[in-house]
């Protein structure tokens, strides 16, 4: 009798999710979490994004090799994000869409204390080229105080330059990086910013509405590939965040349709 419990409810259990299979596990299917899926099939299978980080790294020391040639009275320094600029969180992407989840705080925090993510293509290389011409590059990235070590196991890990904590700089108490770009220019000549997100650069970037946001992209149009250094993400970012006004709890359902009632078609 307890082995027919036993197998009724596992057979309950299998069918109650239903939806689609993985083959991992069965998850709720979700336009979101299958986007972030196919997002992240992109990130780790294509070439061409490679490519894309490449040619972002490539223009990255085009623009040190011009820099190097400057007289400054201060230390240059480059700035530069982590995640999606040149460490590689795909993994926790298909993580969390395997089990039809988005991004949460513990299972990131989780993540990130491992410190096992990959480097992007020319990253690594690109940021030694820098320190080695005298450029000092600093991380300031959102991740928060508690991701400090993980984060630092990872960079010291692949060997990446000013691995230490004064040039580790996370998130205190706001998301906004502009006090901690502004801290930096009170010493340093900031010359280079890498990111993934418009907000890694600047403050006109900060929780602007979509409109906003292009038109402030237009405004900074001589910026990008000169002092702004802009590395693809489809799978998140500010752009998403703009997109639901800044307001992520938002069921799936409601998503789903907010997507696709956004979209142009013919
Ligand atoms: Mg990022």
């Amino acid at each position: 009798m307890r082995t027919l419990l036993l197998l009724a409810t596992v057979f309950i259990a299998a069918c109650g999710a239903g939806h689609h299979s993985t083959g991992r596990v069965t998850t709720p299917s979700s336009l979101v979490a299958d986007g972030k899926l196919w997002a992240s099939f992109f990130q780790q299978r294509s070439a061409e994004y490679r490519a894309l980080c490449q040619q972002a790294f490539n223009i990255a020391r085009l623009r040190v090799d011009e820099l190097s040639k400057r007289q400054t009275l201060r230390p240059m320094a480059i700035v530069t994000d982590i995640d999606e600029t040149f460490l590689d969180n795909s993994p926790y992407a298909v993580h969390q869409s395997l089990m039809g989840k988005d991004y949460e705080a513990a299972s990131w925090a989780e993540w990130t204390a491992m410190g096992k993510a990959d480097t992007l293509q020319g990253s690594l290389s690109f940021f030694s080229y820098a320190a080695a011409r005298g450029f000092e590059i600093y991380y300031i990235t959102n991740r928060e105080e508690k991701e400090r070590a993980g984060t630092m196991a990872n960079l010291r890990h692949f060997g990446f330059p000013f691995a230490d904590d004064k040039h580790l700089v996370m998130r205190s108490d706001v998301s906004s990086k502009e006090p901690r770009r502004l801290a930096l220019a009170a010493t340093h000549d900031i010359v280079l910013l890498l990111g993934d997100n418009l907000a890694d650069f600047s403050a006109l970037f900060d929780k602007k509405n979509e409109r906003e946001r292009a038109g402030n992209v237009s405004i900074s149009a001589n910026e990008f590939g000169n002092k702004f250094i802009i590395l693809p993400n489809v799978t998140y970012g500010g752009w998403e965040e703009s997109f639901y006004q800044f307001n992520l709890r938002r069921g799936d359902a409601e998503k789903d349709s907010l997507i696709r009632s956004s979209l142009k078609t013919y």
